[in-house]
């Protein structure tokens, strides 16, 4: 047996009812995560020791972020941040 097709136009489309399609919503941007955070420098990772990108957060606290191995320093002491300084390479964004 042929299947009737259901051919819409557009007037009835129009007119009749609405067809039963799930609206298609668009989902809001996920907040949770930084939005740009300014990079500072460039260093090897401490654990993988791939080359990850050094980022400073919004209390300027700087801190690496691994893409390879997932990751996170944050250097909070001024210690820390004394060593890190000596071992990244910079970088300009502006
Ligand atoms: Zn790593």
């Amino acid at each position: 047996m042929p299947k009737k097709k259901e051919a819409r136009g557009w007037l009835d489309t129009l007119l009749g009812p609405e067809p039963k399609e799930p609206l298609i919503r668009e989902e809001p941007e996920p907040t949770t995560l930084q939005p740009a955070l300014r990079q500072i420098g460039i260093i090897d990772c401490p654990i993988c020791g791939r080359e990850v990108a050094v980022f400073l957060t919004k209390t300027n606290r700087p801190f690496v972020n691994c893409s390879y191995c997932s990751a996170r320093i944050f250097y909070n002491g001024r210690e820390s941040m004394r060593l890190l300084k000596k071992k990244m390479t910079t970088v300009e964004t502006d």
